[in-house]
């Protein structure tokens, strides 16, 4: 069975890919199957959007503040069917819907408008920074953009700001040095979004 949708707090979240242009040391996939308490989040295929907005739409979506789309991989590496299934989602029931993003969607599709779209769509954008550079990023997220993909995520940050209500770039407390999360700030204000220190889930 698939795990399509899980609870974690008071968010309903989505899981639409196991596919990743990360390999991060942190990443849920190297610590088990499952994600806070969720069944195994790893996919046999793809599901497809029907199958996403029916588990969905099978839910009480009165239950939850917020709907995610964060799993065992990237979102944006199915950019358009995020898309519509948000669309979908939020012609039925007009909810707040987020996505926690590795923030690389303009270097996984290349040519192609990947801030617009958003708009109407998805009202969060939440960005992993991780780190104060390109190179300490590289180290532990292992992108396969290299250490390019960390510019990219900051860029995308700010390109896709006018088209949602909020987006936020994050870093994990503790993980970095408190010095290096004042440089995280100075970048986040730099292209107009919001620095997010959260707490270390564990
Ligand atoms: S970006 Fe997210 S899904 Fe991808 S490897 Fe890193 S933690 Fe895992």
């Amino acid at each position: 069975m698939m795990t399509i949708t899980y609870e974690t707090g008071d968010g309903l979240y989505v899981n639409i890919t196991n596919r990743c242009s990360n390999s991060c040391d942190f990443c849920i996939r190297k610590l088990g199957p499952g994600a806070y308490g969720s069944d195994s989040l790893w996919l046999d295929r793809e599901p497809t959007v029907d199958e996403i907005t029916e588990s969905i739409l099978a839910r009480d979506l009165t239950k939850y503040a917020e709907l995610v789309f964060c799993g065992y991989g990237e979102p944006t590496e199915r950019i358009d069917d995020m898309i519509e299934v948000a669309r979908r989602v939020k012609a039925v029931h007009p909810m707040k819907i987020r996505v926690n993003t590795n923030g690389h969607a303009r270097l996984l599709h290349p040519g192609k408008d990947v801030t617009s779209i958003f708009e109407g769509a998805i009202d969060i954008v939440s960005i992993s920074l991780n780190t104060a550079n390109a190179a300490d990023y590289q180290k532990v997220c292992h992108s396969r953009f290299g250490e390019a993909a960390y510019d990219a995520l900051i860029k995308f940050a700010g390109d896709v700001r006018p088209y949602v209500s909020e987006v936020l770039l994050s870093v994990v407390r503790g993980s970095i040095p408190d010095e290096d999360i004042e440089i995280c700030r100075t970048i986040a204000d730099k292209v107009g979004v919001t620095l997010r220190v959260r707490d270390l889930i564990k």
